[in-house]
């Protein structure tokens, strides 16, 4: 069906990959992944793996959703692209939009459409110094998040990421974004208690703000669990009372659910249900369409809508927007992918199937490479370390997760590295027996990893 062999060599000479180690690329190039089925996906030469990672944490009903291929070819029969400025609008912009305000938690009833995360997270920047200097703070321009958290590609969005490793090479914006800790408890100081160690990171936030001036700061950035910087859940009540710290100077609380949302941890949005955190606003993409299509949202309190969308001056409009806001066939598969999420409860199944996947990772604590389990639902992580007492990685020469990704692919499965940790994120529609199946080929791979370093 496939030329492997010749799709390998005209991608390995002429496409240019995001996040590659081009001094690795050039002798392995890619393997070519062709089709997907449910949890599955093909690659070019037909051999099946399961997808524990949902394409890139995004593909939430699965692969091969003939509804969705319907449902994007009536659209773009119907017409495949408007602009939506001003006075213009399609119906699956204006259909989505009210489906995303009722979904959203609280008076978050406003949307702006992007085509992806980091545009979210890059757009609503733009979106909240504008309501500030509308209100006449002109200062308020700056942007804390977290070490480790991750926000996007973009300039902006890369220097709002705290991922080290993300920024490498690149000249970043910084006197406009200041970082706090990371509140990973596994990682917290020795000697203190899990709750000792969140009023420590609340604390962080506030020093934070009083140190650059509440006058000055703008917005927050948090990921409600951390994802690409290692599965990071906080410790308990942190999102609340970041957010109550936020309300005391001013500061927007910008949750990013580019992951979280649309059913990763049991909740379209996992703000409210899963840490009773009512954010100013949600970034969100991915899952929005299950990967379908390339699409991102904000969704925007009425608060701020109101103060950005008072008439003023002529010439005093938010000129903030892409040609693709509001892709109508994008839109469309938004729409199809929620009807589908409701019709067939996935969230209901990811509540149900999400614990059992957790308990089932928590097994691997036999084997001593193994640290920590952690995660939620369908967004789980182990981390492999040397000496589980003391913490102690392994050497980088060891390329644990990479190694461990290595053997698991050959084996049937694709998870992803992350230096010495292995993230899941699998479509939500799997069930607990395909569970079982891509625990028991992490744990082969593990315990041939760990044959392997001892040789
Ligand atoms: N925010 C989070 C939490 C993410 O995980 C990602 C991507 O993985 C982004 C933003 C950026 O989204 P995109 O890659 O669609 O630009």
């Amino acid at each position: 069906k496939y030329d492997s062999k010749a799709l390998w060599r005209m991608d390995r000479d002429h496409y240019v990959h995001p996040w590659t180690d081009f001094s690795t690329f050039k002798e392995t190039g890619s393997d070519v992944i062709a089709e997907g089925d449910g949890i599955y996906v093909f690659d070019a030469d037909g051999k099946r793996y399961i997808d524990g990672i949902g394409g890139l944490w995004c593909v939430n009903i699965g692969y091969g959703r003939e509804e969705m291929a319907q449902a994007l070819a009536e659209q773009a029969r119907r017409i495949c692209y408007y602009s939506t400025f001003t006075h213009l609008t399609t119906p699956p912009a204006a259909e989505l939009a009210a489906k995303l305000a009722q979904l959203a938690p609280g008076p978050l009833n406003h949307v702006f459409y992007t085509t992806g995360g980091s545009e979210s997270n890059d757009a609503i920047a733009r979106f909240i110094a504008f309501y500030f200097n509308r209100l006449g703070k002109k200062s308020k321009k700056k942007i804390i998040a977290r070490t480790d958290g991750y926000h996007g590609s973009t300039l902006l969005t890369a220097t709002i990421t705290g991922v080290a490793f993300d920024k490498i090479g690149f000249d970043t914006i910084e006197d406009l974004v200041h970082h706090i800790p990371c509140p990973n408890p596994y990682r917290r100081p020795e000697g203190m208690t899990v709750e000792e160690f969140g009023d420590q990171c609340i604390a962080d936030l506030e020093n934070k703000i009083l140190e650059l001036g509440p006058e000055n700061v703008a917005m927050f950035f948090a990921e409600p669990i951390m994802g690409a910087g290692g599965v990071i859940v906080p410790p308990p009540g942190y999102h609340k009372r970041a957010k109550e710290v936020c309300a005391k100077y001013e500061v927007k609380y910008i949750s990013d659910e580019v992951v979280t949302g649309f059913g990763r941890l049991g909740h379209f949005f996992a703000s409210k249900d899963n840490f009773d955190l009512q954010p100013d606003v949600i970034t969100t993409a991915k899952g929005i369409t299950s990967g379908y299509q390339p699409l991102g949202a904000i969704l925007l309190s009425d608060e701020i809508y109101d103060v950005i969308s008072v008439p003023q001056e002529k010439g005093a409009m938010l000129t903030n927007g892409f040609t693709y806001s509001g892709h109508p066939i994008a839109c469309a598969a938004g729409l199809k992918n929620i009807e589908i999420m409701e019709r067939e409860d996935i969230c209901g199944h990811v509540r149900e199937v999400g614990p059992y996947f957790k308990k089932r990772l928590e097994s691997l604590y036999d084997l001593p490479i193994v640290g920590d389990v952690r995660g939620s639902h369908f967004m789980l992580c182990v981390e492999f370390v040397a000496d589980r007492k003391t913490k102690a990685l392994l050497p980088p020469e060891a390329a644990i997760g990479n190694r461990i990704s290595r053997l698991a692919q050959e084996r049937g499965a694709i998870i992803r590295p992350i230096g010495h940790l292995n993230v899941m994120s699998p479509p939500l529609t799997m069930t607990k027996a395909q569970v079982d199946d891509l625990v028991e080929i992490i744990r082969q791979s593990a315990t041939l990893a760990m044959d392997e370093l001892k040789r």
